[in-house]
C-alpha cells in the first residue's frame, strides 16, 4: 500500500474528474491525503480519502485568472500560476503536510512548478491531472498575444521575478527560470480524453496516458424536475455556459430570442450567483431554468447541448452521444471546440458573430442531422475504451512500483 497525496484547485472541472481516480486507487488499497479548498470537502467523503483543506484566497485567484482572454501576453498566464496558484498554496501545503511522508504526489496540471516542488520535498514521483486536453507546446505560448500597447512588460517580469524568487526562498528550492515553471507536469500525466480525441497525439510522448473523461455518479447532484422533460415536446435541448462564467444574462435573452419558436423542451443552467431578475420577463415557456443542474443526468435524456465547449462539459456531453452547438469564450475552448467541429460531433459558432437566426440554424441543423449525433456516438466509444478512472487507477499503481 503506498500513501499518495493528492492536490487539485478549487475548480468543479479540475476536481470532478479526479473523483473516480481517488476511490478507485483507495478501494485497490492506496492511503490518498486529497488537498483542496474547504468547499469539496463533502465531494471527497465520498472516495474515502483523508481530506486536507487548504485556504484560498479567492479574491486573488479571481483577480488574476478568472477571464483568460484577458491576458494579453503569455507571462500574464505564469503571473496567474505564480500569484494566483503556486504562491499563495504551495507554502501551505508544505506546511500542512510537514510531518508527512508520501510515496507519490498527484497535482492539478495548473500547479506547474508546483508540483514539481511537492515532488522534490517529499523525494517521490509526480504525475499529473491533466484535466484539460494535454498541451503540446508550453501553455503559456498558446496564450494569445495580442495588443500590448498598455501593457507594462517591464513592471508585468518583475511580479513574476519577485514571486517565483519568494516561493524558491519560502520553499528552499532552486529558481527555474521564469519560462519553465508553467512547463513543469511531472513524470506521467494522467489525461482525461482519449488518444482520438486529443490533437495532435503523436507530438506526445509515452509519459502521456489517456483514460478518457472521468464520468462518476454525483450524490450531492441537486433535485431536478425530471418529470417535466418530455411533458410536452419529444426533443430536450441542454443549455450550460459552465460554472464560471455564466453570468452573462444578455446571452441568456439572446437564447430566449433565438430559440422561441423551436419545439423543444429547453434546460438552461443560469449559475448559482446570476441575477436573472433583469431578464424574468422574457423567459419563454417552454424553458426549465435552474442555478444548477444535475448535468448528467440531464444530458442522458439531451438530444443537443449548447456549450461554451469547457473541457468537462464537451467531455460530458460527447460520453452520452450528444452532439454540441458550442460558442467558446476564454481558455482552451476553442481549441476543444475546434476539435468537436473536425471530428463532426458539432457546430462552432464565434460569440463576436452570433445572432438569433445563427444560432437557431446551429441548433437545428444538429437536431435534424443525424451525423453529428452519430460521430458524437463514436467519440463517446472511445472515451469508454480509454479505460476511465479504473485503469488510470491500475497505471498510476504499475508505473509507481516500477519507478
Ligand atoms: N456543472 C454541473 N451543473 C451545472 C453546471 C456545471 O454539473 O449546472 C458541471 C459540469 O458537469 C462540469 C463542470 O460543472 O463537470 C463544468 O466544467 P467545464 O470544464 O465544462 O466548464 P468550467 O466550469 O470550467 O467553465
Amino acid at each position: 500500500m503506498a500513501r499518495v497525496l493528492f492536490v487539485t484547485i478549487p475548480a468543479e472541472g479540475h476536481v470532478n474528474p479526479t473523483l473516480g481516480l481517488v476511490k478507485q486507487l483507495i478501494e485497490n488499497g492506496e492511503e490518498v491525503v486529497y488537498m483542496c479548498t474547504e468547499e469539496y470537502r463533502e465531494r471527497l467523503a465520498q472516495t474515502g480519502a483523508e481530506y486536507r483543506a487548504y485556504h484560498l484566497d479567492e479574491h486573488l485567484f479571481r483577480e488574476l485568472g478568472l477571464n483568460p482572454t484577458e491576458f494579453k501576453h503569455p507571462l500574464n498566464f505564469t503571473e496567474f500560476i505564480l500569484r494566483g496558484i503556486i504562491e499563495p498554496h504551495i507554502p501551505e501545503i508544505l506546511k500542512l503536510t510537514e510531518n508527512d511522508s508520501f510515496d507519490y504526489v498527484i497535482f492539478d496540471s495548473l500547479f506547474c512548478w508546483g508540483g514539481d516542488i511537492l515532488g522534490k520535498r517529499f523525494g517521490v514521483p509526480t504525475f499529473c491531472s491533466v484535466t484539460n486536453l494535454a498541451f503540446t507546446e508550453p501553455l503559456s505560448n498558446i496564450v494569445e498575444v495580442f495588443d500590448t500597447g498598455e501593457l507594462d512588460i517591464e513592471a508585468l517580469r518583475d511580479r513574476v521575478t519577485k514571486a517565483a524568487q519568494n516561493v524558491a526562498n519560502i520553499c528552499n528550492v532552486d529558481m527555474p527560470v521564469i519560462e519553465d515553471i508553467t512547463r513543469q507536469y511531472g513524470q506521467y500525466k494522467i489525461v482525461f480524453t482519449s488518444r482520438e480525441f486529443q490533437p495532435d497525439v503523436e507530438k506526445l510522448d509515452d509519459s502521456y496516458i489517456f483514460i478518457g473523461p472521468s464520468i462518476t455518479p454525483r450524490p450531492d447532484a441537486p433535485s431536478f424536475p425530471f418529470e417535466q422533460l418530455r411533458s410536452q415536446y419529444d426533443k430536450v435541448v441542454y443549455i450550460s455556459m459552465g460554472s464560471i462564467l455564466n453570468k452573462d444574462v444578455e446571452f441568456y435573452k439572446f437564447c430566449f430570442q433565438a430559440f422561441q419558436d423551436v419545439p423543444a423542451q429547453f434546460v438552461l443552467s443560469c449559475g448559482k450567483d446570476t441575477d436573472l431578475e433583469p431578464i424574468a420577463d422574457y423567459i419563454p415557456p417552454h424553458f426549465i431554468i435552474e442555478p444548477y443542474v444535475p448535468q448528467l443526468e440531464v444530458l442522458q435524456q439531451s438530444n443537443a447541448f449548447v456549450t461554451h465547449a469547457g473541457m468537462n462539459s464537451t467531455s460530458e456531453g460527447l460520453y452520452y452521444g450528444v452532439p454540441l452547438v458550442m460558442i467558446p469564450l476564454s481558455s482552451d475552448q476553442p481549441i476543444v471546440a475546434k476539435q468537436v467541429e473536425k471530428l463532426g460531433a458539432g457546430i462552432l459558432l464565434d460569440k463576436n458573430e452570433l445572432t438569433p437566426e445563427l444560432l437557431k440554424s446551429a441548433l437545428l441543423q444538429v437536431l435534424n442531422d443525424t451525423s453529428f449525433r452519430e460521430h458524437a456516438e463514436q467519440i463517446g466509444d472511445s472515451f469508454r475504451n480509454a479505460g476511465g478512472y479504473k485503469e488510470a487507477a491500475n497505471r498510476i499503481m504499475s508505473l509507481f512500483s516500477k519507478v
